[in-house]
This record gives C-alpha cells, structure tokens and sequence, in this order.
C-alpha cells in the first residue's frame, strides 16, 4: 500500500482524494485543520469547462440538476449607469457533458466529501514536517506522529505547511483589494436571474450570478482598498460594524438601500501569490491555493485547482511526478497574467479610457480568435 496524507480539506484536497480513493493501492488519510467542514454558508463558486471535465470524472454530472446552474452569457454592465456594454457567450466553450457551472460553494464541497467520510481526520494542524530517506513524517499539535509515502499539500492561500518547508520565505501578499460577498435573495427584482452580470466601475466591480433553485444569486466585488500592514493582519476589523459601514461607503455609484437587500454580507481582504516554491522531495507537493493563489477576478482559482490536482494524481500514477511543477507553474503564469489583466481592465477609471475600452471590448468578444486564444487556452487541458 502506498500511504498519502492530504494537508486540508478544501477544493483541491478534497477532489485529488476522490481520485486516489478510486485506487485500492493507495492508502489516503486527509487531515482538516477545522472541527468540521462548514456547508451552511450560501456563496457560489463559478467553474469552467476545464474543471466540469475532470470533475465529471468523479461524476459530478450526476449531481442534482437543480442544484447547478448553467449559464449561457456573461453580460457586462457599466457600474455608473447600469447600460449594458456587451455580452460574452461563455457556452461557445461548452460541451454536451461539459458546460460553464454555477453553484453554492457548499454544495460543490458536499458533493467531493460525500465518499470520503472515514477519511477525514479533524481537528489537526500540522507543526512539523520530517523527511528522512523516501519517508515523509508528519507531527500535529496534538503530538500525534504519522508516516507516509506521499504528502500532498492543500491547506489554501495562507499554507501553514509550505510555510514550515520554506521556513516563512513564500508568503502571499495584500493585492489592495477588498472582497464583497453577499447573497441576493431569490425574491429581489433582479433583471437577469439566469445569466451572469458583471458590472464594471472605478476601481471597482461586481459579479451577480445564480446558485440556488430558489432563485438566491451571489453577490461579489472587488474594490480597490489600501489597509496598513496591521490591518491586514487584524482579521477581527472584518467583523466590526462600523468599519464595514465606512467601507461599504466607499463604493462608488452603488444605491446604497442596494447593500440592504444582500443577505450574509462578509468584507474581507484578498491575498495573492507572487512566487512558486519548489519543494526539493519529489514525493511532497502542493496544489491549489497552497500552490498559488490568483487574483479572483479571472473565476479561476478552484478551476486551476481540480485541474492542478488532477495533473498532479496523473502524474503520480505514471511516476512522471518531477514533471508536475513545471507544466503547473507554465500554466499558472498564463492564468495569473490574464487575471491581473481582467482587474486592471475592469477597474479603469479615466472616462477616456474607459470609453476605448468598452470599444475594444465589445469588438474583442465577438472575434473567435481572440476568444479562442484568451480563454480557450485556459479551459483546454
Ligand atoms: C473573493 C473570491 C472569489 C472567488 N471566486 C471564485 C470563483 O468564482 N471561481 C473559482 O474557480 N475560484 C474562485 N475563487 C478562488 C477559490 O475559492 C480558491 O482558489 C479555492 O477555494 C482554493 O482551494 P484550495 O483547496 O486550494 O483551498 P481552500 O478551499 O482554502 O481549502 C484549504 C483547506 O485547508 C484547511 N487548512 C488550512 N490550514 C490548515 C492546516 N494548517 N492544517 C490542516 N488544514 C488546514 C482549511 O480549513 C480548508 O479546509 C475565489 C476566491 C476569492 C478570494
């Protein structure tokens, strides 16, 4: 048996689990940080063609319908006065099996832990990582001491794991922005309840899609916003009323009584990756976030994730394992690029500027070679 221990429960952890739980010769054992994995919170999550095909090699296509939606347009809207600029036809990507998906975080998370339930260990945080010849030793805080073949790193953007390997060198950075998330209650007059509505400002945008049979849409902008270094590390400013009041102030152009109709409304900040860490033993990995995180404003981060894990379990399988970082690192450069263009595109605020833009913009998404080169490379694996 060849023992592999994934580090963290999230998107990337849980989907490269199923796959090596589909293979008897693996011995799996996932250690979650958390008491449990939190499946009550409502936010949505957006997943390309890319990640449907892999997903769907876990059967994710038998997954209620109604508990996924499939979107067939991304129109873009002006923040200022709400005209509509253009739309994009993001189904000119999908497939009969593979179709651009929107749903609630929650239930995609539900969905990749449902077969892994004896798997799961809670309540562990890892505290020291050993590598004496081909074995892996793992301590927790709890003292407790594991061996293992493989270990597979997982636990998000602020890795505690790559951190104990890079002796704190890598670490993710501020990107100067703020996330606004919220739920939009099925029951508002919304104008498009089907489609997603990306809506572009100064400095400023927001997202507006489907996720749930009763109608609820998720809400999620990213706004431009300096916070000084002991901000950023004051996560309990992001639970203060009135500092969420002063930010939600800040908004550019949005009707204020807007904010009241969004239920479950969080802030909080974004933090980015700028470098990759190779870890010298070839049988310790990461992925997902751990790996690298994006910029959001892309929808790419659990995508890249599940197709990272996935190359990564190919690799394993094939003992072509020393190829994985450097094909992952090509394509996380691709996406991040495209990412850190999307945000400095959607965030132009000079009226000049902004009117070339919503030009091009229309022009550039009904040209196929563009499309075919931005996003279709992105979504091929
Ligand atoms: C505002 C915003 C919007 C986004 N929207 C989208 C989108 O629409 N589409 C998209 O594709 N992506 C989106 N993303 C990105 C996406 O959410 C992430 O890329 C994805 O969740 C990464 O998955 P992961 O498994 O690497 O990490 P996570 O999902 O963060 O999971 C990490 C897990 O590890 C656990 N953990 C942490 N530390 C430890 C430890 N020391 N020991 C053990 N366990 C630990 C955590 O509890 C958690 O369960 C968005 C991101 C942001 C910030």
């Amino acid at each position: 048996m060849i023992k592999v221990a994934v580090i963290g429960a999230g998107i990337s952890g849980l989907f490269i689990a199923n796959l090596f739980k589909r293979n008897k010769k693996y011995q799996l054992t996932i250690f979650e940080r958390n008491s449990l994995i939190n499946l009550k919170e409502g936010y949505g999550i957006q997943l390309s063609v890319n990640s449907i095909k892999l997903l769907n090699k876990i059967q994710f296509d038998k997954l209620e319908s109604s508990e996924k939606f499939n979107p067939d347009k991304i129109n873009f809207y002006s923040v200022k006065n709400s005209n509509k600029i253009c739309e994009l036809n993001i189904s000119n990507f999908n497939t009969e099996n593979c179709k651009y998906t929107t749903l609630k975080r929650s239930s995609l998370i539900n969905f990749l832990k449902k077969d892994l339930e004896k798997e799961i260990k809670f309540d562990y945080t890892i505290s020291k990582i050993e590598q004496q010849d081909q074995i892996i030793k793992i301590t927790f805080e709890n003292n407790e001491i594991y061996e293992f073949d493989y270990l597979i790193i997982s636990d998000g953007v602020f890795s505690k794991s790559k951190s104990l390997l890079s002796k704190n060198q890598i670490k993710p950075k501020f990107n100067d922005t703020l996330a606004i998330r919220g739920i939009i209650p099925g029951s508002s007059n919304m104008p498009d309840k089907k489609n997603i509505s990306l809506f572009l400002g100064s400095n400023f945008h927001y997202v507006i899609y489907p996720v749930s049979p009763n109608g609820d849409l998720n809400f999620i902008a990213l706004m431009k916003f300096k916070l000084s270094k002991d901000e950023q590390k004051d996560y309990s400013l992001f639970n203060d009323d009135i500092f969420i009041k002063n930010i939600l102030e800040k908004v550019p152009h949005i009707n204020k009584k807007f904010f009241e109709y969004i239920e479950d409304l969080k802030i909080y900040p974004v933090f980015v990756s700028h470098d990759f860490f190779k870890v010298k033993n070839n049988n310790i990995h990461l992925i997902g976030d751990a790996f690298f995180a994006f910029p959001p404003s892309f929808a790419q981060g659990a995508s890249q994730s599940i197709e990272g894990a996935y190359e990564l379990f190919d690799d394993i399988e094939n003992n072509t394992e020393n190829k994985f970082f450097k094909n992952r690192v090509n394509k996380t450069k691709m996406v991040n690029n495209r990412s850190k263009f999307n945000q400095f595109a959607f965030h132009l605020s000079n009226p000049l500027t902004t009117l070339l833009r919503n030009i091009f913009l229309k022009r550039l998404l009904k040209n196929k070679k563009f499309l075919e080169s931005y996003l279709g490379k992105v979504y091929k694996n």
